[in-house]
């Protein structure tokens, strides 16, 4: 027998002492579902009530419709699954989202011709010598030709527009008109360390490789969005992250990321058009002031400004250029790290920073233990992001702090590489969570989309339960795979823990914020292949519909 909860119990009492019992009566009631809560015990239930944007109650369906009044809207759930909305806790959204209205998005094709088709469909929409840009998120190994698009393909599929493909952050393909338009003839108008990719005949491909700054700087010359475009691709990118259960994301920060990048998404927020919550953390931007450059951008900015919808988290994923990707820093370059780090603790900041190799984890570790002894970081959830071969020793050293970590599926595109730099025995093992959750670090995931990765969370899920590539090649061993309820859990309640948020959202239990997703197909149990394929039907977020796709198309609330 279910059993109500005591808030149910006392919301019952609270209508029934009422003597407006219509303004008592729950705004929303899903029922004849499969509720799958995610709280303490992973309890499954039929159905939920919702009053004033919060979870009201949950419980059978006979005990949910006795909350129902005149006002109440009732959706039939007909044996669907809802889930607490997805928390991504590692994804580039702000960044994302500016310039999702005037990108040509690969993620998801699966044959070159696909992602050609789009190009094509792009330059069918828009005018003759606007620019056609894929920024990132796909990968060779996702398409069955399992190659890059050549130069004569792009210019086929779009022969009037400049054309711009990205590869990750070392390889992007500009068609001809491209090349005019950014005025480079020779190697010597490329980047600082951008080269002009050469074949095995030396014939020039069209492609710039080189480093990771030369490729920033080269996206940098690209035309810009303008303010409206901006604000409309915000839109849009929320509402597609709506439509794949996400009802929340942590940003933090990144590369080729201004003030001036965060007032879109401000102006959403000014005009209360936000469907996915938002935590954010700053980076510093110039190399060499980032201290001067984040005391700047804070002095006015405590941690947690904001509110529910957009809040302020503190710094990271990158604290200073010197210590970003690099595994040998120099003491000065360390000494600064701390300098900056301890100052953050000291403004109760939370920190989360982006590190790759466990093998090197120890020179970021060893400054946090150092900032520790003088403010205690325990308290303000600081994290390491990605760090995907994490060792036992490491985790350890994370939990002492009172760490957390946020994992990414890097291996889903990466997995092939890892795999041959590391040895089939240790990818076996990337990421470890399994290892982290029994040495207890708090563990948050995501994507880290969408210049390296896709944003799909059932894709990081699937790849979570079958740890196999994009390429079909499953890598991790069942020892560090977890099950199909922690991997959910880790993508809401363990996403939460990163911004204080597990006691407001993560989960349906009443009291919460009403965030949750009716899903496609049954997450819990269809065939783990499938997914990947799985979709939002119904998105809520603080009770309200922000996306619905049939049969609940029609309460969508447009806004
Ligand atoms: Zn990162």
């Amino acid at each position: 027998m279910k059993l109500l909860s005591a808030c149910f119990i006392a919301f019952v009492a609270v209508i029934g002492a009422s003597s407006s019992a219509r303004a008592q009566s729950a705004d929303s009631i899903l029922v004849n579902g499969k509720i799958v809560t995610v709280d303490g015990p992973f309890s499954i239930r039929e159905a939920l009530a919702i009053k004033d944007g919060r979870i009201a109650a949950v419980g059978t369906t006979a005990d949910i419709r006795k909350l129902a009044g005149a006002g109440t809207r009732t959706i039939d759930l007909q044996g669907r699954t809802v889930i607490p909305g997805l928390i991504d806790s590692h994804l580039h959204a702000i960044r994302a989202a500016l310039s999702f209205s005037t990108e040509v998005n690969w993620i998801g094709a699966s044959t070159l011709p696909e992602a050609l088709g789009r190009i094509r469909e792009a330059a069918r929409t828009k005018p003759p010598g606007s620019w056609l840009i894929v920024a990132g998120g796909w990968n060779v190994q996702q398409f069955k030709e399992n190659r890059r698009p050549t130069q004569a393909e792009l210019v086929a599929a779009a022969p009037n527009n400049p054309v711009y493909v990205q590869l990750g952050y070392g390889w992007a393909m500009l068609t001809p008109a491209a090349h005019k338009a950014l005025n480079i003839t020779s190697e010597a108008d490329l980047p600082q360390g951008g080269r002009l990719e050469k074949d095995p005949g030396g014939r020039l491909t069209g492609a710039v490789t080189g480093g990771q700054g030369a490729i920033i700087a080269l996206f940098d010359k690209l035309p810009r969005p303008t303010f409206d475009d901006q604000v409309t691709g915000t839109k849009l990118f929320f509402r597609e992250l709506n439509r794949l259960a996400l009802t929340g994301v942590y940003d933090p920060g990144g590369n080729n990321l201004e003030p001036a990048d965060y007032q879109a998404l401000f102006k959403v927020w000014r005009d209360r058009q936000m469907t996915v919550r938002v935590i954010y953390t700053l980076c510093g931007q110039t190399p060499g002031s980032e201290f001067e450059e984040l005391k700047n951008w804070t002095a006015l900015l405590p941690v947690g400004f904001g509110d529910d919808m957009l809040r302020f988290n503190g710094l990271g994923e990158r604290i200073t250029f010197a210590m970003n990707n690099n595994d040998r820093p120099t003491e000065a370059d360390k000494d600064l790290y701390y300098q900056i780090a301890k100052w953050a603790a000291g403004q109760g900041m939370s920190l989360t920073m982006h590190w790759n190799r466990d093998a090197t984890a120890d020179q970021l570790l060893t400054i946090f233990e150092r900032v520790n002894k003088e403010v205690p970081i325990g308290p303000l959830r600081w994290s390491i992001a990605h760090l995907n071969d994490a060792s036992p020793k490491s985790l350890e050293r994370m939990k002492a702090l009172g760490m957390g970590w946020t994992v990414q599926d890097a291996m889903y595109f990466g997995g092939e590489q890892f795999q041959q730099q590391a040895g089939p025995e240790a990818a076996r093992r990337v990421p470890p969570v399994e290892t982290a959750k029994r040495i207890g670090v708090p563990i948050g995931a995501g994507t880290d989309a969408h210049r390296v990765a896709s944003y799909n969370p059932f894709t990081a899920l699937q790849w979570f339960l079958d740890g196999k590539t994009v390429g079909g090649v499953a890598i991790r061993g069942p020892e560090e795979t977890p099950s199909r309820a922690d991997a959910l859990r880790f993508y809401t309640m363990g996403s939460a823990w990163f911004s204080r948020d597990e006691g407001q959202r993560g989960s349906i239990e009443p009291g919460k914020l009403a965030d949750l997703a009716v899903l496609s197909k049954d997450y819990m149990t269809i065939p783990v292949d499938q997914v990947a394929g799985i979709e939002s039907l119904l998105t809520m977020v603080n009770g309200r519909v922000v996306y619905a796709a049939s049969p609940f198309a029609a309460l969508e609330d447009k806004r």
